[in-house]
């Protein structure tokens, strides 16, 4: 791999850049880890070696074809580059009692700082969890409906539309779009893509989206930002922009030297953490966390009549573990949503366009409830609903929408399951069955079952 040398000139100098150790850790593969849905776990990966930064983080030793494990396609882990997972410290060291928040996570797809944000909340809190390209929403909604919490919901707007929100938000995570130099080792189009001019034009849309959503963030709020690029225009420059434009505090937190991450400072004084490849067992990463010290303006509270309604909980009540929930229908969709949230679904909707308002329900019928494959994955689905447990071969072939082989099952809605986590409906007539798994849900991949 021949690296930049317009981005050595940049790293000259830079704490803990050492040239000839970065050059060699770029002749090396990227290690491969997952980190485990806390809500989810089935005792996978319990042998392997642990992401030290992250409770829920393990190395594999090789990767294996995620398409083929079924646990995957049922949201019971995450694929994700370990130091992306610094995340779960850095919210844990600034953030102790993560109840009630409201964070939005701007920059959002394909999911991986949601997933893990979303494990980090209570169910009283609220994840905002937003991507303004079209095609990278669609993506990042079936990846948070595959994780399975009520509590998270899809937008995908342009960063603008939430300066509206004033201060409406706890926190609020900036993963901005970057030059992507941290990324060279798995993805070698960033390489072929990466110029000085791309790392200027970067450094000013993080700056616009920054200074677009700044506005929605309260008092005493956390913003964190991070980038996968080593470079300081993109990095510390960005948090020397936000200290000279706002009133933040810096929030340093302590970390191990043996997690061979560099701690770095800005040239005011601003707390940062970078991530060389030669020194951590991950990817180049930049992340820092700062803290809001001026006047919000607060949102003009609104008033509306409840959108519960009785009957829809009548027919599709016995899907939930709990009853305490709003069965609302929002646009064409009805959901499920807790109490607490039905305020927010009204702040938001004055300025940006909910894609996904909590955990979609599915829709009444002449003679029944017709669930939404979301119930299936869902963590707060109805643990006693009827299902059938797939073995891995049974499950891949459900997963390729193909007969599963099963005969002979009680009649109605089952929820196909694998190591007791649901995949999707079928409907069972009996002596043969009709596959729900949504079209686009789909594997594509040939496979020989025979060698499974
Ligand atoms: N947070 C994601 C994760 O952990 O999986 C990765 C986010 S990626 C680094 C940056 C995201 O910003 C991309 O999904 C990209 O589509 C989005 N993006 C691109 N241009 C943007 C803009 N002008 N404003 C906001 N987001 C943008």
């Amino acid at each position: 791999m021949v690296l930049p040398q317009k981005l050595f000139n940049d790293l000259q100098g830079i704490k803990g850049f050492n040239k000839p150790a970065f050059i060699a850790a770029h002749e090396l593969a990227a290690a491969t880890s997952v980190r485990i849905n806390p809500y989810k776990d089935i005792g996978l990966f319990t042998a392997n070696e642990k992401v030290p930064w992250c409770s829920n983080g393990v190395y594999l030793k090789e990767r294996p074809v995620f398409t083929l494990d079924p646990a995957f396609h049922a949201g019971a882990y995450y694929v994700q580059e370990a130091s992306s997972m610094f995340l779960e410290h850095l919210l844990n060291s600034v953030l102790p009692d993560k109840k009630g928040l409201r964070v939005l996570d701007l920059c959002a797809a394909p999911g991986g700082k949601s997933t893990l944000i979303a494990g980090l909340l209570d169910k009283d809190s609220l994840l905002i969890s937003n991507e303004v390209i079209r095609a990278r929403a669609s993506i990042l909604e079936e990846n948070m409906e595959r994780w399975g919490y009520m509590n998270t919901w899809v937008t995908g707007n342009d960063p603008r539309d939430f300066g509206r929100l004033t201060g409406y938000f706890d926190v609020i995570v900036v993963d901005a779009p970057c030059s992507g130099s941290g990324l060279w080792r798995k993805d070698a189009r960033a390489l072929d893509e990466w110029s000085e001019a791309n790392v200027q034009l970067c450094s000013e849309r993080q700056q616009r989206i920054l200074a677009d959503v700044w506005p929605a963030l309260k008092e005493d709020g956390i913003l964190v930002y991070a980038t996968c690029s080593y470079s300081p225009q993109e990095d510390e420059d960005i948090l020397d922009w936000l200290a000279s434009e706002y009133v933040v505090q810096s929030l340093p937190v302590e970390i191990k030297e043996e997690w061979g991450i560099v701690a770095v400072n800005s040239s005011k004084g601003m707390a940062g953490y970078r991530f060389f490849p030669d020194k951590v067992k991950g990817e180049g990463f930049f992340i820092a966390a700062l803290q809001k010290k001026e006047d919000a303006d607060e949102l003009r509270p609104v008033r509306f009549k409840t959108a519960h309604d009785k009957k829809i909980q009548q027919l599709a009540g016995h899907l939930l573990k709990d009853n305490d929930l709003l069965f609302i229908k929002d646009k064409e969709n009805y959901c499920a949503i807790r109490p607490g949230h039905e305020t927010d679904i009204h702040l938001l909707q004055q300025a940006v366009y909910l894609r996904k308002t909590g955990l979609k329900l599915g829709s009444p019928a002449a003679k029944e409830w017709l669930p939404d494959h979301e119930v299936a994955l869902s963590i707060d689905a109805n643990t006693s609903l009827p299902g059938i447990n797939a073995d891995r071969e049974q499950a891949l072939r459900y997963l390729k929408r193909e007969d599963m082989g099963i005969g002979d099952l009680e009649k109605g809605w089952l929820v196909v399951k694998y190591n007791g986590l649901g995949l999707g409906w079928v409907k069972s007539l009996g002596n043969r069955m009709n596959n729900y798994l949504p079209k686009h849900w789909r594997i594509r991949m040939d496979i020989d079952t025979s060698f499974l």
